[in-house]
């Protein structure tokens, strides 16, 4: 494995392998790997030839009161993480090597970034779709994987695909969770120890949202019960949202017609946590 961090001279060495047929796969990633990361990383193994991972804190998809200094990193860990799991180039490069002073073209999804995440990060997605395209033009991967603890992103990322035609596989993959049930996140290291411990009711609040679901309760019900669940368990936490979509276009959902989407973002001390639970009815 090796470490590159020219966006250039990655893309001069993918323009290679893809001339010699090799089936490359992508991992893009902020870094601070665990588990979650890993799982992608794995499955990416299994399925290219060439590997390439991405470590890089996308400074335009933070918004100005949000935690972009305070990010956590450890690159060298994230390294020896990258080549125990066979990734043969991470791709670590500084924001300026990502973003000349004149960069001025961004890709919107407007609909699908409507809600959830988008409504209360409303640079958010532009920048993440931005950096992924990027990405993708420079590592020319035939796929890249992305994690389904970002389901919104992930929708994001497919309807992008989609509409630019970009000759990219997305592959989504489950979440990662600790034995508890907290999804696990970079972020988790901003909870202290109060707060790690009242944080796996994120996901057990989505799991009595689930329950009542398959029972026949309606979204407008689902999310007012959840609600006091998490005002009783996580007494805390800071609800930013819980809703109800369309898996796929990541519209609210009024009367429940197939299979659902249950997405949670809870502010707990310094850290705003996401998980979310698709919820399937069989049909
Ligand atoms: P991040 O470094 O947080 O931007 O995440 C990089 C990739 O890892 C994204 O595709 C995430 O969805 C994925 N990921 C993060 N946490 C998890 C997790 N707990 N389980 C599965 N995938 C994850």
């Amino acid at each position: 494995m090796y470490c590159e961090t020219s966006p250039a001279a990655l893309q001069h060495s993918a323009l290679t392998w893809r001339a010699q047929g090799r089936v490359v796969g992508l991992v893009p990633t902020m870094g601070y790997w665990h588990e979650g990361h890993l799982s992608l990383v794995r499955w990416a193994r299994e399925h290219c030839d060439t590997l390439v991972a991405s470590v890089f804190v996308n400074p335009t998809q933070f918004g100005p009161n949000e935690d972009l200094s305070k990010y956590p990193a450890d690159l060298e860990r994230d390294a020896a993480l990258a080549q125990e799991a066979g990734v043969d180039v991470l791709f670590c490069p500084t924001k300026d090597q990502m973003y000349g002073p004149d960069h001025d073209t961004w890709i919107n999804v407007p609909a699908v970034a409507a809600h959830l995440c988008g409504r209360s990060r409303p640079t958010h997605f532009q920048g993440v779709a931005t950096i992924v395209c990027k990405l993708f033009n420079l590592a020319l991967p035939a796929f890249a994987v992305f994690g389904e603890k970002d389901w919104q992103q992930l929708a994001l990322l497919r309807a992008m695909v989609r509409d630019l035609n970009l000759p990219v596989r997305i592959e989504g993959r489950p979440i990662v969770r600790e034995s508890d049930g907290l999804a696990m996140s970079s972020r988790n290291v901003y909870l202290t120890a109060q707060e790690r411990r009242v944080a796996p009711h994120i996901h057990a609040g989505l799991k009595f949202l689930a329950d009542a679901a398959r029972k026949g309760a309606q979204p407008a019900e689902l999310i007012e019960r959840t609600t006091a669940y998490y005002a009783q368990h996580i007494p805390t936490g800071q609800l930013d949202y819980l809703d109800v979509v369309d898996p796929v276009r990541i519209q609210p959902v009024q009367t429940i017609g197939g299979d659902i989407l249950a997405a949670v973002a809870l502010r707990l001390g310094k850290a705003r946590l996401i998980d979310n639970m698709y919820i399937s009815y069989g049909k």
